[in-house]
């Protein structure tokens, strides 16, 4: 299951396997660059798995809601994140709401509750909010050494 994303340049709607989404692709249609990923992205259980699985680089994943008053003052530091680690880290946002299943999972009690996950494998788990600069620290520490 791709993700669509959407060409800045000339609108059409581009199918990107999981596995690429942190690099550089190319437009099917007008044959622009299709940049990475970098924004949040939010993902159901099969996408998430998909991208948990295949992608190149770690992952942050932000479980919220939208009665939670504290996932709303994380936001803006998590879309800072996904902006600053572009092609370096991608972020997802899983709805604890809408995905209750995906929530328990992960033991997700309090929210907001961040994971990282590299090479398929949960690397660290925290609830609570914390500043872009910490996210990106999670992020860099999950990373390969050689990458
Ligand atoms: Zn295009």
């Amino acid at each position: 299951m791709p993700v669509i994303r959407a060409c800045s340049h000339c609108g059409q709607n581009n199918r990107v396997p999981a596995k690429y989404l942190a690099k550089t692709g190319r437009c099917g249609s007008c044959k622009s660059p299709l940049p990475p990923l970098s924004e949040p992205l939010p993902v159901d259980g099969i996408l998430f798995d998909e991208i948990i699985q295949n992608v190149s680089v770690p992952v942050l994943v932000d479980f919220w809601a939208d009665w939670c008053r504290p996932c709303h003052m994380a936001a803006p530091e998590v879309a800072r994140t996904a902006a600053e680690m572009t092609g370096k880290g991608v972020v997802l946002k899983v709805d604890t709401e809408k995905y209750p299943a995906l929530a328990a999972r992960f033991n997700v009690r309090g929210i907001p509750n961040f994971a990282v996950f590299a090479g398929g494998r949960l690397v660290m788990q925290q609830a609570g909010v914390v500043n872009h600069d910490q996210m990106e620290q999670w992020l860099r520490a999950a990373a390969p050494v050689s990458a």
